[in-house]
């Protein structure tokens, strides 16, 4: 007899036969350069901890004491009791780092898209959004119930036709980018999205998530490493990666903001991020105001592992950032690599569809500031031994 979940049981029968079931591995450590993992001490490029700072003293140090001054949990939504001074100012801090008006913090970079869109576009309204923009932007842009009209790669010339051929259709537009993309480490231009924008009178938003600590000077993002200030509409941001904690951040124009602030359903109807968290985050950025150490170390440990993969034969893709593909095309292919690295003691992710589209799965290779060069020489050394192994380099 046919049972109603069965279909359940089809579709992850139909996931493990197409080599995209993930099994996921656990952590026994703190996320750090090398970490516990399934019980085994391993290389860790994974995580996109960036700086390092998931494990820093110094942020450890101000989340014990956030605790005990202000408990555990906010006890309420931002709206009605959860709001503290904390809150507020790392908001302030965020804004001043970032060269913006105004800043808003919320629960994670993924609440932060669900949080920006809607109120800015809804029926009637129209959405340019690039073809690889990340999930929560996708998920962010259906929910306003906007038209989505997506365009092809970083490809303004593509945004302005598809501008043109649809934006008379419909009320008001947003255009809407990653800007790094997570999965190949390339950087949208910005600048040339910027342009489109201007000419047709569209409103603008990038996802800064993989760029924030990790582009412009001192890690400020990417909107100071193209020097357009005062220019996007909004930025969107996440605490979870360069900053090691975890939350989202919505910066820009205080009208936008402000706007925001009243509207956002995620920030209206979820509690309030934790003062531990907020007070973490805090102590992110005075590190980051301090110095750019931590952003220097990790585009020098960036540059030296590219170079190394790239000397090895492997193919990384176009990547512009930190984030390294290692490229291996079928999905059953990316997991067994996955899994000799491990044996060799180093963790990295296979990685396929529906993160990545179906025949470009890949392994992606994080470093952070937390390596040092012995380090990524044992990285190196384990990918050029199953490299061989499995034929990908010769
Ligand atoms: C990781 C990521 C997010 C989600 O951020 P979280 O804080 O982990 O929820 C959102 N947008 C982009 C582009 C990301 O890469």
């Amino acid at each position: 007899m046919s049972d109603k979940l069965d279909f359940i049981t089809e579709e992850l029968e139909r996931l493990k036969a197409e080599h995209l079931f993930i099994n996921i591995r656990v952590m026994e450590s703190p996320a750090d350069g090398w970490m516990i993992v399934d019980g085994k001490k391993v290389l860790n490029f994974c995580t996109n901890n960036y700086l390092g700072l998931a494990n820093h003293p110094r942020l450890k140090e101000a989340a014990k004491k956030a605790v005990d001054d202000w408990g555990v949990g906010p006890a309420a939504v931002r709206t009605i009791a959860g709001t503290t001074r904390l809150h507020l100012e790392l908001e302030k801090r965020l804004a001043a780092f970032k060269g913006v008006e105004d800043a808003l913090f919320v629960q994670s970079g993924f609440n932060a898209n669900q949080a920006a869109i809607p109120p800015l576009v809804g029926k009637g309204d129209v959405i340019f959004s690039d073809r690889l923009n990340h999930a929560s932007i996708i998920d962010g842009a259906r929910l306003s119930r906007a038209k989505i009209i997506v365009y092809e790669h970083c490809d303004p010339a593509d945004l302005e036709s598809k501008v043109q051929e649809h934006l008379s259709q419909y009320r008001r537009g947003l255009v809407v980018t990653d800007g790094v993309f997570s999965m190949d480490g390339d950087v949208a231009p910005l600048d040339k999205i910027y342009e489109v924008a201007e000419t047709y009178g569209l409103m603008t938003m990038v996802d800064d998530a993989h760029g924030e600590g990790v582009l412009g000077r001192g890690g400020r993002g990417i909107v100071d490493h193209f020097g357009l200030h005062g220019k996007f509409d909004v930025e969107i941001g996440t605490l979870s990666k360069a900053f090691g904690v975890v939350g989202g951040v919505i910066a820009g124009k205080r009208l936008i903001v402000d706007y925001i602030r009243q509207k956002a359903r995620p920030f209206l109807f979820s509690s309030a991020p934790t003062p531990a968290d907020t007070a973490a985050c805090l102590a992110a950025v005075d590190i980051l105001e301090e110095s750019e150490e931590l952003v220097e170390r990790l585009w020098e440990n960036a540059r030296y592992l590219k170079a190394g993969m790239d000397a090895l034969g492997f193919d990384t893709g176009h990547s512009q950032t930190p984030i390294l593909p290692i490229m291996l095309g079928e999905a059953g292919l990316a997991k067994t690599f996955s899994r000799k690295l491990f044996e060799q003691g180093v963790f990295a992710m296979g990685i396929g569809f529906p993160t990545v589209p179906r025949g470009l799965a890949r392994i992606r290779v994080m470093n952070t500031a937390a390596h040092t060069k012995d380090d990524l020489d044992f990285g190196l050394e384990a990918f050029a031994k199953v490299g061989r192994e499995l034929g990908v380099i010769s």
